[in-house]
This record gives structure tokens, sequence and C-alpha cells, in this order.
């Protein structure tokens, strides 16, 4: 085991921890969606003994841990490599960015990401021309099953295409595909990194992600240099509802209850709780998804339940109805240092308006604490970006787009979103 921290400012791992507000902030590494009730209680007691007791669940469906410091940090990573949540190394941390549907192998799907997941991170980590791949450079496995990533932005895509087997889309190009049987995936998205890697340094470009070099070459450049086609492609998936996530649910043969922390940040004894659940009520195995929740496998929906239950006693998000669902905030001031203003504080006062005004996808508001938006990278109904003499408003953007209104007061802002709440139909 690698120790000795690299302290960067950005995309933060195990061994590059990220100075915030609070102190380092570090990530567990999953490779696809399965965590067990160890795990997760084990991640419970670090965030407890050696962070300040809070753990994001980021819309990259990894745990991090917040406010470690510089004279715990090495037990941190001793105690996540003993939980197989520790990538060997440094360069297999930054270059292992796999995200796989959340029921992988317990719900019908085209193949098992979970599976397939963890054959890719092997190759990526064996690959030496790989470790030149940007830090947030994301592979994404959907195996066509329920729950949808179809939302979730990656620069490669792996997504099932009924009769025509398997497809690899790229970022930026939504309507082609290549098309490739199962045997051959992991070859063909490879040799689609590789070619990204090539193309990037042909080009003497700081392309850092698929996208932006779709954009600059076009969207033959990138199969064309992998000896790869594009076929037309207009099948989409819709991306999964929140209403099939949250609560109890039943899927196939497979149960599960589904349950939400505010913004993804769970403290330490909600999380201990949940693994307790798991395991006293469930399979003893959780998934991870991007949407702020954690699935606790069951063998019925009557333990699911029962799981639900008990999570409401702890105030945690157990249903598609709920408030909280419709506001997305960054970390924002103090915790993070690129923030021009708190996010948080005022968030439940503005739920219920934001809940008026939501999009398809169940979020009506998105509070920014800087331009970068991380948070959110597709447009919301309404973005609020912090200020230093109020908040600008968004309308249909993102944290990046020019705002209709700038430096609204509190109040204002509250106005604005009435506004918009009595034009909706109820
Ligand atoms: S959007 Fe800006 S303020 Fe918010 S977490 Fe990202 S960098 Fe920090």
């Amino acid at each position: 085991m690698q120790t000795g921290p690299e302290i960067k400012g950005w995309c933060p791992g195990a061994f590059a921890p990220m100075p915030s507000g609070d102190g380092l902030l570090i990530r567990a590494k999953a490779v696809g969606s399965r965590l067990t009730e160890a795990q997760a209680r084990e991640i419970a007691c670090i965030a407890d003994s050696c962070g300040n007791g809070l753990i994001d669940l980021s819309q990259r469906a990894q745990l991090q841990l917040r406010g470690i410091s510089e004279s715990t940090i090495a037990q941190a990573l001793q105690r996540l490599d003993a939980i197989g949540m520790l990538a060997p190394n440094v360069d297999a941390e930054r270059v292992t960015n796999v995200i796989a549907s959340p029921l992988a192998g317990l719900a019908p799907g085209a193949f098992d990401a979970n599976a397939m997941a963890a054959e890719l991170a092997i190759e990526l980590q064996r690959d030496a021309t790989l470790r030149a791949l940007p830090p947030k450079f994301l592979f994404l496995l959907d195996d066509g099953g329920p729950l949808s990533l179809a939302e979730v932005e990656a620069d490669i895509r792996i997504e099932a295409a009924a009769k025509r087997g398997i497809a690899i889309r790229i970022a930026g190009v939504p309507d082609r595909a290549v098309f490739v049987a199962a045997s051959g995936t992991l070859d063909a998205a490879l040799r689609l990194a590789r070619a990204f890697v090539e193309l990037r340094d042909h080009h003497a470009s700081s392309f850092r992600r698929v996208r932006t070099l779709v954009e600059a070459l076009g969207a033959d450049a990138l199969p064309r240099s992998a000896g790869l086609v594009m076929r037309d492609c207009k099948e989409a998936r819709a991306p999964a509802r929140w209403a099939h996530v949250f609560g109890a649910q039943r899927c196939g043969a497979v149960a599960f209850a589904g349950v939400g922390a505010p913004f993804g940040r769970w403290r330490a004894d909600e999380l201990a709780a949940v693994a307790d659940l798991a395991a006293s009520e469930g399979t003893g195995e959780l998934r991870l998804t991007p949407w702020r929740a954690l699935l606790i496998v069951t063998r019925n929906e009557a333990a699911a339940r029962r799981i639900v239950s008990r999570a409401d006693d702890h105030d945690l998000i157990t249903s598609a109805d709920d408030q909280r669902l419709a506001v997305i905030a960054c970390p924002g001031a103090p915790e993070c240092p690129q923030a021009v203003a708190e996010t948080r504080a005022h968030v439940m006062d503005l739920a219920p308006l934001a809940q008026k005004i939501v999009g398809a996808d169940g979020v009506g508001l998105h509070l920014s604490g800087c331009a970068k938006g991380c948070a959110r990278q597709s447009a919301s109904p309404v973005t609020l970006l912090a200020s230093a003499e109020g908040f600008d408003l968004i309308e249909n953007g993102g944290a990046d787009c020019a705002p209709r209104f700038r430096s609204l007061s509190f109040e204002a802002v509250m106005r604005e979103l009435s506004v918009r709440a009595a034009r909706r139909p109820q």
C-alpha cells in the first residue's frame, strides 16, 4: 500500500485527498455498485474515528469521507484497504472510474454490469497507456435492467442494445454507437480510451473529456482512430424515476429498500444504522446509486417495508415525494474553499417551492456555490448561483449559464420561485 498523500484541489481520491473547509476529503474506491453491510459499517466507523463523521454519496455512486486529518489519514487508508475499498496505488485509483447499474446481477439485464466493471478495472490498471487518462474520465455500464443510468454523464457508455448486442456510445454523440458482441465489449471500450489518449497527445491538446474532443475534432475522430465504426442508434432509455428508487420496491425476483440522505450526505450513525438493517432484515448487501440513495437488498417486500419504517425514524429519505429531493445543492461555504457563500442554509425554506417546479427528473432547484456547478452538470428549472451580494438566478440552465436576474436577496428568490410555482398546473 502506498502512503504519503498527494494533496490536490480536485477529484479527490484516497491517495489524492482534497483539502476542504472541514479537513481532507477522501474517496473510498468502489468498482461497480455492490457494497456489503460490513463495508458500510466500517466506512461509518472510519468516518467517526478518522474524520468528522460525515460521508457523501457522490453523483458517481462513490462514498467520500470528510474531515480526515493529516494525523488520521494513514489509518483511514489502511482500514479502507482492509475492506477492499482502496485501489492498489495512485495510478490505479486515478484511472479506475466505473459506474454500473445499481441492480446489476440481481434484476434481469443483458449482462452482469458488476462483473464487467471488475474486468474493466483490471484492464484499466494493467494498461500503461491508460494511466494518461484524465482523472474524471468515466466509464458507465448500463445492463438495460431496471433503474437506467440514462441521465448520468460518462465519457464511454456500455449499454444493452436489445437485438443488436451491446452499444458503446461516446459522450457528445447521442444518436450513434459502436455495436459489439458481449465478448468484444471490453476490447472495444479500451480501444476507444486508448484512442482518446493518442488523439490528445497528437493534437498536443488539453481535451479533458471525450465531449470536448468530439466538439473539437468531430464525432468520428475517436472511433476512426480506434478502428471502429459507429452506426445509427436512436434508441434512448428514459432516466430512472425516483418513484422506482425510494421506499420499498419489488423488481422481478428482488426486493429492496431505497433510502437516501439529504444531498447524499450521510452521518456515520445513519450509515451504521442502514448497515445494521441490511444485516438484520436484508441479505447483507447494499447497492450504491448516483441518486443520493442506497438500496438495501432484501428477500421480500415485507422486509423492505420494515427497513423503510426504521429509516423514517432516522429522518432519512424514503419516498419520491420527499421535498428534499427537489433541491440539489453543493456543499458551498465554508466547506468548499471556492464557494462564494453558503448554499445549504436555506434549503428547507426553498424545498416546498422547488417541488412545485420540478422537471422530468424530479429536480426543481440547483443551488451552487460557484459557476463550476459540481453538484449538477445538467440544466435545472431554476439554478441559484451564490454571489457576494446574494444569488444570481438562471432559468432552465446550469451554473455556467447567463443569469436572468443578478444579486437577488433571499426574499426576492422566494418571490421568483413563487411566481414560477404559481404558473405550473397543479
Ligand atoms: S460548485 Fe463551486 S462551491 Fe460548489 S462544491 Fe463545486 S467548487 Fe465548491
